[in-house]
């Protein structure tokens, strides 16, 4: 989408719930040198695997904390004039900081007109800005018309303070075309995955997380019985059942019960009634070959995070941050 634009990676939230330690390196072999997350603490465990990268923390700088962000090398985004002048006065060395600008989002940065009043302050220099950057409200949906005032005022913005680098889009941003691009793309999502164009166009994103899970048990069932807690769920009719070894513990969503499935040998199964803590029930009435040992795949093949997400009423985002830590996880090249 833009083959000239650096291309960092944000690995916020352990790589979006795919493992820090394993994502990291690979992305810097794969050529990335600049990475975000969102706290310090994670700041630190990137610097832990990546020694030379340029690592933001788009949280800013917490009261006192800019020593450790000294210590570990770690770039804060800076998103406020207090942030900036606790920075400037830390850093005498003007050590680089990255500013970031509130452009629509109401969240964190400084408002577009007191970034432009920076203009001829010493202090941007004092804090090492190198970096400007905000961050889009609705860049999913391309036909908002806030994303048409969020990149004129980012523009504007630049041109108030010349000579600055400059990084707007997220993964949907990327797709929103060159005005978006500037020097340098924030993709997180779509590194993982996740449909960078839900609204659009089928996901130009190739899968990266699979997720299975063995059928514990096979039961038959009477129609008229129910399964699992509260007999949420009841058989219209004779049915046969699997049963998961995953459960709302690993991360999958409660909210998923009655309303999400799995695949078992590449049939669609439905939850049964309310996902447990540790065990999550199927139907697979239509699958002869379900049987104990067999594997049901929750995410992964034709069963993507976006479509886990609207099944469980929310986005594939939460699905990928919420991977559990219980999961055996194995990584295929990097
Ligand atoms: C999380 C985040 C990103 C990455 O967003 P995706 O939609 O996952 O690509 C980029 N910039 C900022 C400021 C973020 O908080």
């Amino acid at each position: 989408m833009a083959p000239s634009v650096e291309c960092s990676a944000v690995v916020k939230a352990d790589a979006y719930g795919c493992g820090l330690a394993a994502v990291a390196p690979a992305l810097a072999q794969a050529g990335c040198r600049s990475f975000f997350v969102a706290h310090l603490e994670e700041g630190i465990a990137a610097r832990a695997c990546l020694p030379d990268a340029d690592i933001y923390v788009l949280n800013g700088l917490a009261p006192g904390s800019g020593a450790m962000f000294a210590e570990h090398r770690l770039v804060p985004v800076l998103g406020s004039h207090e942030e900036l002048a606790e920075w400037a006065a830390l850093s005498e060395s003007a050590r680089p900081a990255a500013l970031h600008v509130d452009t629509g989002m109401n969240r964190l940065g400084l408002r577009v007109p007191e970034a432009v009043a920076l203009a001829d302050d010493p202090l941007l220099t004092r804090a090492g800005i190198r970096l400007l950057m905000s961050h889009l409200v609705s860049a999913e949906k391309p036909d908002e018309p806030v994303n048409g005032r969020q990149i004129e005022a980012f523009a504007a913005l630049r041109e108030a303070l010349p000579g600055i680098p400059a990084s707007l889009a997220n993964s949907s941003g990327i797709f929103l075309g060159a005005a978006a691009h500037h020097d340098m793309l924030r993709p997180g999502y779509a590194l993982f995955g996740g449909n960078p164009t839900p609204y659009s166009a089928a996901n130009p994103m190739r899968p990266v997380v699979r997720l299975d899970s063995p059928i514990l048990q096979i039961r038959e069932v009477e129609g008229g019985a129910t399964a699992g807690y509260n007999g949420r769920w009841q058989a219209p009719s004779p049915r046969r059942l699997a049963t998961l070894s995953i459960g709302y513990a690993d991360g999958y969503p409660r909210s998923a019960s009655q309303t999400g499935h799995a695949l078992v040998d590449g049939v669609a199964c439905p939850i049964l009634g309310l996902i447990s803590m540790d065990l999550i029930i199927l139907d697979v009435t239509d699958v002869p070959g379900a049987r104990r040992g067999a594997m049901a795949t929750l995410i992964g093949d034709r069963l993507d995070v976006d479509t886990v997400g609207r099944a469980a009423g929310t986005i594939g985002y939460e699905i990928l941050t919420g991977l559990g830590s219980r999961y055996v996880r194995s990584y295929t090249g990097g």
